[in-house]
C-alpha cells in the first residue's frame, strides 16, 4: 500500500523542472478532519474530500447507527484504495451526552413559560410542555435556581421546582425544542456512566469495521479514558484514544486525562456552553501546551469555518481562528457541520488547507521547548529534527512498528522538516495520519535493514515527495558485533 501526496503535493511537482522541492516546500504539518454526514458520504464526495486533503474522517455517533458505520467504513476504504491515498477514521462515541426524547411536532416556548424535563414517559402531561430526558438521575442532580441550556446553549432556562421524576423550568431565551436536543449543565457533576450501553454498541461496530481512533465525549477523568480501553483490549481493537474535553471537571482533571489519553480534542462547541465563553481561548491554549509538554496529540474542534455551512467563503475571524491554531501548533483541525450538513464541504477543506499552507511557514520553527526527553533515544531524534533543519530542503525517515517515534518527532513539532513514517503494521499506519507533521507509508520490512532504507528512499522518489540527491536523517536500528544499535543516518535520495 503506498501513500501518494495528496492532489494540491501531487498537481505542485507536475513542473518537472524542479519537481520535488516544491513537492517539499508544499508539504503540509497541520492535519485535517472532516466529520461525514449527508453531505459527504457518499462514494462520490468522499473522493473528492479526500483529494482536497482530508487525513482523518470523523462518524459522529450522535446521529449515526452501527450499520452506517460498517458501510462508510467499508467505503472510505474503498476510495482510499482506489486513488491510493489512505485516511484514518475516528468513530466519536457520545458517553454521558444528555438530550431530549423525541418530540411528535417542535413546540415553541417564549420567555416565562414553563418546560417539563421527565424521567420518564409516564410523566408527559399535555397541561405544560414536556418531553424526556435520557438523564435519570436529573432531579437529584441538579438545584433549584440551577441553568439549564437546551439545544446547544440557544435556550437558556432556570429550574423552578423539582419532584423525583422531573424538572420544571423556567424559559429564559426564547427558542422551539423539536426532538432529542442537546442538554448542558455547566458545573453539573452528571452521574452517567462514561460509556452507555449505546457507546459499546456503536465501538462493537466500528471495531468490526477497522476504525483506528474513538473519541470519547464529556471525558470527565482519567478512569473514563482507562474504562474506554479496557473496553477496546476486550473486543481486541489498537485503535487510540481521542479524549474529547468539553465540560468543567475535563478541564479541572486535564493533566491527568492527557496522560490517559492517546490525544486531546478541544470540543469547543460544548466547552463553549459548559464554561464561560469569554475563557475558552485561555482553555485551549492551556489544553494545547499541556499535549505538547506531554507529547499527545491535540485537535481543535468545532465552529471553525461555521459560515461555511451556508457561505462559500469564510468570514475573516474565521480565517484568524485557524490561523491562531496553526501559530499554536495544534496538530490538527476540525469540521463538523461544514462537512456534515453544509453547503459547501469540499470547499471547506479546500479553506482550510489553503490557510494552513499559507500561515505554517511563518510560523516559528523552534523545536518544542515543553516536551520532555528522557531517554537516549528520544534525544537522538530531537537532533534528527535540529540536523534536518539545518539542512534544510531535508526530511526525517524513520521506520517504526507501533508509531512511537513518529509521535514523538511530531511533537517536537520541526517546522519545515517533514517526517517520512514507515511502518509495516496497517493499524500505525492509520493511526500515525494524525500527529502533526507525519507522513506514513506502510510497507514490508526486510531483515536487511540496508534493503528496507534503500525501499523506502525510492518509495519517497517515486511518488514525488523527495526528489533525488536530497539528504534527509534516517533514524534506523544496526547491527554492530551482533549487538542492535540505534541510529542517526545522513541519507541521500538515490
Ligand atoms: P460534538 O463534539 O460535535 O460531538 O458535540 C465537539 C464539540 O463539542 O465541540
Ligand atoms: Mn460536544
Amino acid at each position: 500500500m503506498s501513500q501518494s501526496p495528496p492532489a494540491s503535493v501531487a498537481s505542485s511537482t507536475a513542473n518537472q523542472s524542479e519537481p520535488a522541492k516544491q513537492a517539499m516546500s508544499a508539504y503540509r504539518h497541520t492535519k485535517i478532519i472532516a466529520t461525514l454526514g449527508p453531505a459527504t458520504d457518499s462514494k462520490e464526495k468522499l473522493t473528492e474530500l479526500i483529494h482536497a486533503g482530508v487525513d482523518v474522517v470523523r462518524l459522529n455517533m450522535a446521529h449515526g447507527t452501527g450499520q452506517w458505520v460498517r458501510e462508510i467504513v467499508a467505503r472510505v476504504r474503498e476510495v482510499s484504495d482506489e486513488i491510493d491515498r489512505h485516511v484514518g477514521v475516528m468513530i466519536d462515541v457520545k458517553g454521558p451526552e444528555i438530550r431530549t426524547g423525541p418530540v411528535d411536532q417542535p413546540f415553541v416556548l417564549g420567555i416565562g413559560d414553563t418546560l417539563r424535563l421527565c424521567v420518564n414517559e409516564s410523566e408527559l402531561t399535555d397541561d405544560v410542555a414536556s418531553v424526556t430526558v435520557n438523564y435519570p438521575n436529573l432531579p437529584r442532580d441538579v438545584e433549584v435556581g440551577a441553568t439549564v441550556l437546551v439545544d446547544s446553549g440557544l435556550m437558556r432556562m432556570k429550574v423552578l421546582s423539582k419532584s423525583a421524576s422531573r424538572i420544571d423550568c423556567e424559559v429564559m431565551t426564547p427558542g422551539s425544542i423539536g426532538s432529542r436536543r442537546h442538554i448542558n449543565l455547566p458545573g453539573v457533576e452528571i452521574s452517567l456512566p462514561a460509556l452507555t450501553e449505546k457507546d459499546k454498541l456503536d465501538l462493537q461496530a466500528g471495531v468490526e469495521a477497522g476504525i483506528d481512533f474513538v473519541a470519547l465525549s464529556f471525558v470527565r477523568q482519567a478512569s473514563d479514558v482507562d474504562e474506554l480501553r479496557a473496553y477496546l483490549d476486550e473486543l481486541g481493537s489498537p485503535a487510540r484514544i481521542i479524549a474529547k474535553i468539553e465540560e468543567q471537571a475535563g478541564v479541572r482533571n486535564m493533566l491527568a486525562i492527557i496522560r490517559a489519553a492517546d490525544a486531546v480534542m478541544v470540543a469547543r462547541g460544548d466547552l463553549g456552553i459548559e464554561i464561560d465563553y469569554q475563557r475558552l481561548p485561555l482553555v485551549q491554549t492551556e489544553l494545547v501546551q499541556a499535549c505538547q509538554a506531554e507529547g499527545k496529540p491535540v485537535i481543535i474542534a468545532t465552529h471553525l469555518l461555521e459560515s461555511m455551512i451556508e457561505s462559500p467563503i469564510p468570514t475573516r475571524a474565521e480565517i484568524s481562528d485557524v490561523c491562531n491554531a496553526v501559530r499554536e501548533q495544534a496538530d490538527a483541525v476540525m469540521l463538523s457541520g461544514e462537512t456534515t450538513t453544509g453547503a459547501y464541504p469540499i470547499e471547506s477543506v479546500e479553506t482550510l488547507k489553503s490557510i494552513l499552507l499559507t500561515i505554517e511557514p511563518s510560523v516559528s520553527s523552534q523545536l518544542n521547548q515543553r516536551i520532555q526527553l528522557h531517554e537516549p533515544k528520544a534525544k537522538m531524534l530531537r537532533s534528527s529534527a535540529t540536523l534536518a533543519q539545518d539542512l534544510g530542503q531535508s526530511g526525517i525517515v524513520v521506520f517504526t512498528r507501533s508509531g512511537f517515534l513518529a509521535y514523538v518527532l511530531g511533537a517536537l513539532r520541526p517546522r519545515g522538516v517533514p517526517i517520512f513514517a514507515f511502518t509495516d503494521v496497517e493499524s500505525t499506519f492509520r493511526q500515525m495520519l494524525l500527529p502533526w507533521g507525519v507522513e506514513p507509508f506502510l510497507m514490508e520490512f526486510s531483515d536487511d535493514p540496508e534493503v528496507t532504507i534503500q525501499g523506502a528512499l525510492e518509495r519517497l522518489r517515486n511518488n514525488k515527495w523527495c526528489p533525488s540527491g536530497v539528504w534527509l536523517g534516517v533514524i534506523t536500528n544496526a547491527l554492530a558485533d551482533d549487538k542492535i544499535i540505534d541510529t542517526l543516518q545522513l541519507r541521500q535520495v538515490p
